[in-house]
């Protein structure tokens, strides 16, 4: 069967890698971004995925971006990956109100606003799929109170959810990758970046196609009995 999904922060290194991966098990795929207009063109161009540009911390641009979205599939959105997300580090005495207000918009509200948005239309087709996009570091991480308390509340979220949707053919699951081979990772200065590697049991960073199949199974027909689970893929490293 061909489902649709809706991927945000479908232009950055896992999500990309994700839409792909989804396309290719034959997925309809969408993708949300919200900056890079380059990278939304060459995802188009290179493999004829639609991008839509909006902000995932507007709880009314969700609404209407998948509304968008919907309208472009000619049906509703039956699998949805929330993967949008930043990191804006810092010692909690020199943080900023803006850096805890844009990770946890991006971060956390997004997950709120985007399941929001198709719930109800999940709930009447008694099917969907949601796959949330933790961390390793929701279980804390000097430097990241903002991003850490994000991904621990997304944990806290998929399974409330779960609860609720159980019964309706929906699941809701977290993927809570370790360091991965992406933008987010390669701004960490080279020096603080071979430290973090020396500690990982696996030795080495892992790649977006390691964290893309975990949540294309997620999404599957036959993860159906999954739910309410937080699937780590992290080399063994433990936080
Ligand atoms: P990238 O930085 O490569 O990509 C981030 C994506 O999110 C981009 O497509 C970006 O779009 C989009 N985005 C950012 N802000 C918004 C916004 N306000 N509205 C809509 N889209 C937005 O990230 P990764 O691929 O590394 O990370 C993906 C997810 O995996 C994140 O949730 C991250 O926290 C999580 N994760 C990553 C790990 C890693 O080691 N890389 C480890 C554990 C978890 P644009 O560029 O256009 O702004």
């Amino acid at each position: 069967m061909t489902r649709r999904v809706l991927i945000t922060g479908g232009t950055g290194g896992i999500g990309k890698a994700t839409a792909i991966a989804l396309q290719d098990a034959g997925f309809r795929v969408a993708v949300n971004y919200f900056i890079n207009d380059e990278e939304a063109r060459n995802l188009t161009a290179e493999y004829g995925i639609n991008t839509f540009k909006w902000d995932v911390r507007d709880f009314y641009a969700c609404r209407d971006g998948v509304k968008n979205v919907e309208d472009n599939f000619g049906g509703s959105v039956e699998v949805l990956v929330n993967n949008a997300g930043i990191t804006r580090d810092g010692f909690l005495h020199k943080q900023t109100l803006q850096n805890w207000e844009d990770v946890i918009g991006t971060n956390l509200n997004s997950v709120f606003n985007m399941s929001h948005a198709v719930i109800q239309q999940m709930r009447d087709n008694k099917f969907g799929r949601i796959v949330n996009i933790s961390s390793v570091n929701a279980n804390g991480m000097a430097g990241q109170t903002n991003y850490s308390a994000s991904k621990a509340g997304i944990v806290g979220f998929t399974k409330a959810a779960a609860l609720e949707n159980a019964g309706l053919g929906i699941t809701f699951n977290a993927v809570a990758p370790g360091y991965t081979k992406t933008e987010m990772v390669m701004k960490i200065a080279p020096d603080i970046l071979e430290k973090i590697v020396s500690k990982i049991p696996a030795k080495r960073l892992a790649e977006v196609s390691e964290i893309a199949s975990i949540i294309c199974y997620l999404a599957s027909e036959e993860a159906g009995y999954i739910n309410g689970a937080v699937i780590d893929v992290n080399g063994a490293l433990r936080t």
